[in-house]
């Protein structure tokens, strides 16, 4: 039995379709195009044959098998949601899962705003793969590094030009943003003064800079800006704080209030430590030369 494709191998599969197609500068990605074409190319008995959105309370979107006697699959997302980037992830996290998961799940998935959002490892696994997958496939490594280059400090003007050109959330942005960069960077998200969760980049992991949250009530500090975001005038462009704060060194805070979700976002960055390094900057898989790329996807 052959070993499944990785999420980030389906991701840059399909990549290396799109740049074939429509040229290197592909972006934003039309998910319900690529989904509906490659699926019915790929998988002709079992392909993904609507996309829409519904009344789904409580979720964000769902796979689901087509009703009994007919073939194929559908992707349904919360028509409630009037965010463009926040509906685009979740088409391609439901897509994720319809490349992945839907023959360990014949009766399909239904995912919540935490199972689209979360990208943390402790996470359900099947979430985090149909995320890997939705990041790689709308935010591929090689362009968003010539957005921000990996030792370039973020501002949320500068992710929020990612967000746009990959018609993703803020979050989402800065989530893929913190796998490759070189600079130490926590994302915390909150609500009422409460960390939901928080993501390190990798050089803020090594240096020991991080927020563990999980199954904890945990505040966020008093002198945030996360405790007060309307009365910081300048929370947006950040804010300076002295060691003690949301760390025993110095840090910047950059913080506003999602309009597209309930709550709090803050990045938080810290200067180069003396002892950083450079890191692999991404776990992307060996390259592979496209003309074998395309010639192997075109024979499933
Ligand atoms: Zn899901």
């Amino acid at each position: 039995m052959t070993k499944p494709r990785s999420p980030t191998r389906w991701a840059t599969d399909i990549s290396s379709v799109l740049n074939k197609v429509f040229g290197l500068n592909h972006f934003p990605v039309s998910v319900s195009d690529v989904a509906l074409d490659l699926s019915k190319d790929w998988f002709p008995d079992d392909p993904l044959s609507l996309i829409q959105g519904e009344n789904l309370p409580g979720f964000d979107g769902a796979l689901l098998p087509a009703p009994s006697g007919r073939k194929g699959w559908g992707i349904l997302y919360n028509n409630a949601i009037t965010s463009k980037g926040r509906i685009n992830f979740t088409l391609a996290h439901e897509f994720g899962h319809y490349l992945i998961h839907r023959l360990s799940f014949p009766n399909g998935l239904r995912c919540s705003q935490d199972d689209v959002v979360r990208w943390d490892s402790a996470y359900r696994q099947i979430e985090q793969e149909a995320n890997t997958f939705a990041a790689y496939l709308l935010m591929p490594l090689d362009d968003y590094r010539r957005q921000i280059d990996t030792r370039t400090a973020a501002t949320f003007e500068l992710l929020g030009h990612c967000a746009d050109r990959y018609e993703v959330s803020l979050v989402a942005a800065t989530l893929r943003w913190l796998l490759f960069t070189e600079r130490r960077a926590v994302l915390v998200l909150s609500r009422e003064g409460y960390i939901l969760w928080a993501r390190s980049s990798k050089a803020a992991l090594k240096s020991g800079v991080f927020i563990r949250t999980s199954g904890l009530a945990v505040p966020v500090p008093d002198a945030s800006a996360a405790a007060y975001p309307d009365t910081f005038a300048d929370a947006r462009k950040g804010i300076e704080h002295p060691p003690g704060v949301w760390f025993p060194e110095p840090c910047q805070e950059m913080c506003i209030v999602s309009e597209n979700y309930d709550f709090t976002i803050s990045l938080i960055q810290l200067p180069p430590s003396s002892g950083a390094c450079s890191f692999a900057a991404d776990e992307d898989e060996e390259p592979e030369a496209l003309g074998d790329r395309i010639r192997r996807i075109h024979n499933i």
